[in-house]
């Protein structure tokens, strides 16, 4: 077996966590890759060092003053390492990323030291090599990820490395500056890693027992997701679901290779397993519900509409030229609504209602602000009669009025609009049909 382990911040945050991680990765032989995070809060008042290493990067550069908060991150460090008995030194480490950030080396180069040195950390703690990603993983001039090229090098390079810690975040353009991946970016790295070497499978250890069926924040307590395909989740995170870094399933994906989400804290925990599918009945009709506010419907009415022919392409275009971006597009007879995101719309509405009227003459155009959008998604509903009915009874037993619907032709979604203040209640009602119902 051959096992990626990937450990975000919060597993790392400090001597006690990493001891916590030795211990996991002892535990299995397979995990032979591992790809840190930059130390995370250790409590809720705390600082991550990537956004320490920010701020002292700012104040360097602009030749405001900086040691107080280089302190602070050394003694993050130090702490670590005096916690583990570890007989290193990172002195010299430390002088040379003060002396960059003096000269205004470049931020993404400031934000990388932190999984940099804590991958040196940790490949000491194992007694692992360590491999510096700016050396395996690749950016063109544009700061676009070169995933053939890294995908060659870092496999030819691993070929030969039996166990190593490779530092996630970052890699490095051509010239050799350094380059971040958006933030999170630690998980794409192991997403990465996993596919050069053909892993059997790829640990993503956090602070949670995997992916929730619904925002904790808004029901009390979720159950956990078992199993969950790369399409679900693809779906639930673009609807504002997150534990993982939208972009850390392709690389897996490409080769078929699972994720298993894992709490560091309770590594008894199964967690949840990412595959690209499977004959497991998920143990709910639905698998999770996710959403997101701040949503504009704009309702084109003319009769005759459907008979026009080129009448959506030319709405759609109107959209385009004002560069927005639309979410759904349910239509009726003789109405077509476009739903798009409040902040966006915005600045644009009134170019954007007058191109429609130059475009199409329609009868009116309206608009309806302060919309949510709700996404049931679930690989189970395919197969079950009545998942619609069911989540449209939930909602008005809630006294909740739906705006929109709309089911994808996958049958891998419902995606419902309510009025902003109805979101929790209605994400409460579904989750309460579902699963409290089904357990
Ligand atoms: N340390 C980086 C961040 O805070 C990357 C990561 O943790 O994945 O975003």
């Amino acid at each position: 077996m051959k096992k990626v382990v990937k450990f975000g911040g919060s597993s790392l945050a400090s001597a006690r966590q990493f001891k916590k991680v030795g211990d996991i990765i002892r535990a299995d032989k397979g995990r032979r890759y591992v790809i840190p995070s930059a130390p995370g809060k250790r409590n809720s008042k705390d600082e991550k060092v990537t956004d320490m290493l920010y701020a002292c990067y700012d104040a360097a550069s602009t030749g405001g003053s900086y040691k107080k908060i280089l302190e602070k991150i050394k003694e993050r460090y130090g702490e670590i390492i005096d916690g583990l008995d570890l007989d290193l030194n990172l002195d010299h480490e430390f002088d040379r990323i003060e002396e960059n950030f003096v000269k205004g080396i470049g931020r993404d180069y400031a934000a990388s030291r932190g999984e940099y040195l804590n991958g040196i950390v940790m490949a000491k703690y194992l007694g692992y090599e360590f491999i510096d990603a700016a050396e395996v993983i690749f950016f063109d001039e544009n700061g676009a990820f070169e995933s053939e090229l890294t995908n060659q090098e870092l496999s030819e390079r691993l070929e030969h490395v039996e166990r190593a810690v490779i530092p996630g975040f970052y890699g490095s353009k051509h010239d050799g500056t350094i380059k971040t991946f958006s933030r999170g970016g630690s998980d794409v790295t192991g997403s990465i890693v996993a596919r050069a070497i053909h892993a059997d499978l790829y640990e993503n250890w956090t602070d949670v027992s995997g992916f929730l069926v619904t925002d904790p924040r808004i029901v009390e307590d979720p159950e956990v997701i078992e199993t969950i395909t790369y399409k679900e989740l693809r779906e639930l995170a673009y609807m504002g679901a997150s534990v993982l870094h939208e972009d850390a399933i392709f690389p897996v994906r490409r080769e078929g290779i699972p994720i298993n989400i894992r709490n560091t804290n309770k590594p008894e925990d199964k967690g949840t397993m990412i595959v690209e599918s499977t004959c497991k009945r998920p143990r709910y009709t639905i698998t999770g519900i996710a959403g997101k506010k701040g949503f504009c419907a704009i309702n084109i009415e003319k009769a005759m509409m459907n008979a026009e022919v080129g009448f959506g392409r030319k709405v759609l275009q109107v959209f385009e030229k004002n560069g927005i971006s639309f979410e759904h597009m349910p239509s009726g007879i003789d109405t077509m609504t476009i739903m798009v995101h409040q902040d966006e719309f915005e600045d644009h509405e009134q170019s954007v209602i007058a191109g429609i009227h130059r475009a199409v003459e329609p009868d009116s155009v309206e608009l309806e602000s302060e919309l949510a959008l709700i996404a049931v998604v679930g690989r189970g509903m395919k197969a079950t009669r009545g998942t619609a009915g069911r989540i449209f009874s939930a909602l008005a037993h809630a006294r909740i009025n739906v705006k929109m619907i709309d089911q994808g032709s996958s049958e891998l979604n419902i995606i419902i609009g309510v009025k902003n203040g109805d979101f929790e209640n209605a994400i409460r009602a579904i989750y309460d049909i579902f699963v409290m119902a089904e357990l």
